[in-house]
């Protein structure tokens, strides 16, 4: 539907311009990365120049950049080789890192979706993990964990970090040396580069156990002719990438709360992404909120889809101690171009539509 308003930037961004210029201008060139003629080296200076932008965004000027096919395999490649019980991590991650580690010691969060620290060291103290795996930021709430912190905790008593930076890269400033970390993965259609491509920012001296073998291209961790026009629009929005207001986000929050006073911001409590908001509507399943706004002409999600496109409750809510609301909120995800017209537009449908499915005082008319 071509006239819907796009909300759902935390899914996946519209290609940024810059990243389509870069990607047309690299599929106009024929050369392998890896061959020594010009037209080879032609497309391996595309890939360098890419490891710069990417590592600069990222704070990470000292440190290896690999690329991966995004930023499932980007986790994947950090996580590699630990076994789930030597690692411990936050009970919020994101499908690809829960999967991965399903059966490691999980750190519980707080009802703002941040990690207790507190428990975080008793659990540093009673299994020794080899490895810790804390996200940047909640792709759900948006809310930001504190990995400095973490890291600092983590080295201390001898375990590895890494760290999802998939939402937080390219949306809020992103220092890879500030937050201490080994690791961090990044990917790049959330920041208006091509979906299928991501990177692993790894520390000098990090071991890496690679995925895929065979070749020698990305320094022996990840073999494979790379994605010479992808990792050139990944490169591409990441140079035009700027840290985001939160107004639009605040201006949403503040309409929906004056006008329905049923309305629950989950998070709401903790430093969080300036673009993420997850609503919920007490008593309408999110699946039926989603489909409804899809309706009317607004693309959102609930917390928790898989690929399937069904939705189950949200993990990440219920660990919040959110109980029946984990299945009732929505996540609504802005962009750069998002309008503050959009904004009031969505917010409209939004209070309409909980009005007509959980009718509740008005609290302002
Ligand atoms: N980590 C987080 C926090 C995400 O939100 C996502 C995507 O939704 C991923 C990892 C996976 O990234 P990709 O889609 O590039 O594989």
């Amino acid at each position: 539907m071509a006239s819907q308003i796009y909300l759902d930037w935390n899914a996946s961004a519209p290609l940024a311009d810059s990243a389509r210029a870069a990607m047309a201008h690299a599929f106009g060139m024929a050369g392998n990365p890896s061959s020594v003629h010009a037209a080879g080296r032609a497309a391996r200076k595309l890939v360098e120049d890419a490891r710069i932008a990417i590592a600069e965004t990222a704070g990470a000027g000292e440190a290896r950049i690999v690329f991966t096919g995004g930023g499932t395999e980007a986790n994947a490649l950090a996580l590699n080789g630990f076994a789930a019980d030597e690692c411990l991590m936050s009970a919020v991650e994101h499908d690809c890192v829960w999967t991965k580690l399903a059966g490691a010691g999980v750190v519980p969060v707080d009802a703002n979706g941040t990690v207790d620290l507190r428990e975080f060291e008793r659990l540093l103290a009673e299994r020794k993990p080899k490895l810790v795996a804390v996200m940047l930021a909640n792709n759900e709430t948006g809310a930001i964990q504190p990995v400095a912190e973490i890291a600092r905790l983590a080295h201390g008593a001898g375990a590895r970090v890494h760290c999802d930076g998939v939402q937080a890269f390219g949306r809020i400033p992103v220092d890879f040396a500030a937050l201490g970390v080994d690791t961090m993965a990044v990917s790049a259609h959330k920041i208006g580069g091509p979906q299928g491509v991501g990177a692993l920012v790894a520390r000098k001296g990090a071991v890496l156990q690679p995925l895929v073998a065979g070749g020698g291209q990305e320094q022996g961790l990840r073999a494979g002719t790379q994605n010479v026009a992808g990792i050139a629009g990944f490169a591409a929005a990441a140079r035009v990438t700027a840290p985001m207001s939160p107004a639009l986000r605040d201006r949403l929050e503040t309409a929906l709360r004056e006008t329905y006073v049923g309305c629950v911001i989950h998070a709401a409590g903790a430093p969080r992404l300036p673009n993420t908001s997850c609503i919920g509507m007490p008593g309408v399943p999110a699946q039926t909120q989603v489909m409804a706004l899809d309706l009317g002409g607004f693309a959102v999600s609930a917390g928790a889809a898989c690929s399937s496109g069904k939705v189950k409750a949200s993990r990440t809510l219920a660990a919040m101690g959110a109980g029946s609301g984990a299945g009732e909120a929505i996540r609504v995800s802005l962009g750069p171009t998002t309008t503050q017209n959009e904004i009031d537009e969505f917010a409209r449908a939004w209070t309409a539509l909980a009005m007509r499915l959980a009718p509740l005082p008005a609290a302002a008319a």
